[in-house]
């Protein structure tokens, strides 16, 4: 066993264990951006299954070489439309969904033998910033869209909150994100409740994509599901 995989583990099932968690509940997905395949075959073989990758080319290139291995592969990056067939291809999960006409194109672009897409929402939560992610104010629209495309299961949100080092400072942004997820929940209730045009297949709401290597902790107490880990496990990246 590589004891840096072992040490990020045991961070997660400290976190749980405070936040009166199941550590099993939660997702280490190991962001391996940069990252070599013959690390990435490394890590495999030492049982970590779900891998993130944020550029398309560098990523189809891994997943070709890592074929024989059974993984499991989530796009975390911006999405350029060019590239959204390739990512409906390989991957089995995208973090990173902002808009319709991507959302849309991925659901086209699915093939139907791989099963659903799963797609996380990614919100932007400090609306100064230029960084990727839908406003707070436009997700409920959004997520209903998204909710109707035929190839694609909304299962949740991601954001990527501003770095910062005090404890609540990190916590209130997951904190935030976790309620975002909760009023989903509800409108969804009332949606499928008033309509049949909304399948329950398409919308399966338990995943909230927050946590890396610098705030995991906090993450996991307000409800992280799936923590995005890289320098911690690679190594900062250069
Ligand atoms: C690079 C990256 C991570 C991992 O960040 P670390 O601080 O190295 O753990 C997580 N999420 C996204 C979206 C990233 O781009």
């Amino acid at each position: 066993m590589n004891c840096i995989l072992q040490a990020v583990q045991h961070r997660i099932e400290l976190a749980a264990g405070q936040a009166g968690r199941d550590a099993s509940q939660i997702t280490l997905l190991a962001v391996s951006k940069t990252v070599s395949a013959a690390r990435v075959r490394e890590l495999a073989l030492q049982g970590q299954r779900n891998f993130g990758e944020n550029y398309v080319q560098e990523a189809l290139d891994k997943i070709a070489s890592l074929q024989d291995l059974p993984l499991i592969w989530h796009f975390i990056g911006p999405i350029q439309r060019n590239k959204t067939t390739a990512i409906a291809t390989q991957f089995d999960w995208v973090h990173s969904v902002d808009r319709f006409v991507v959302a849309q194109r991925l659901s086209e672009a699915r093939p139907l033998a791989r099963g659903l897409l799963n797609v996380c929402v990614q919100v932007n939560l400090d609306a100064e910033s230029s960084k990727s992610g839908v406003s707070p104010a436009a997700l409920p629209e959004l997520a209903e869209q998204i909710a109707r495309l035929p190839n694609l299961r909304l299962r949740g949100l991601m954001t990527i909150p501003r770095a910062s080092l005090a404890w609540s400072q990190q916590r209130a942004p997951f904190a935030a994100l976790r309620k975002q997820l909760e009023a989903l929940r509800q409108q969804f209730e009332i949606l499928q409740a008033g309509r049949t045009d909304l399948h329950d297949a398409n919308v399966q709401l338990d995943t909230l994509s927050m946590g890396m290597s610098a705030d995991l902790e906090a993450a996991i107490m307000e409800g992280s599901t799936c923590v995005r880990i890289g320098s911690a496990l690679f190594g900062k990246r250069i």
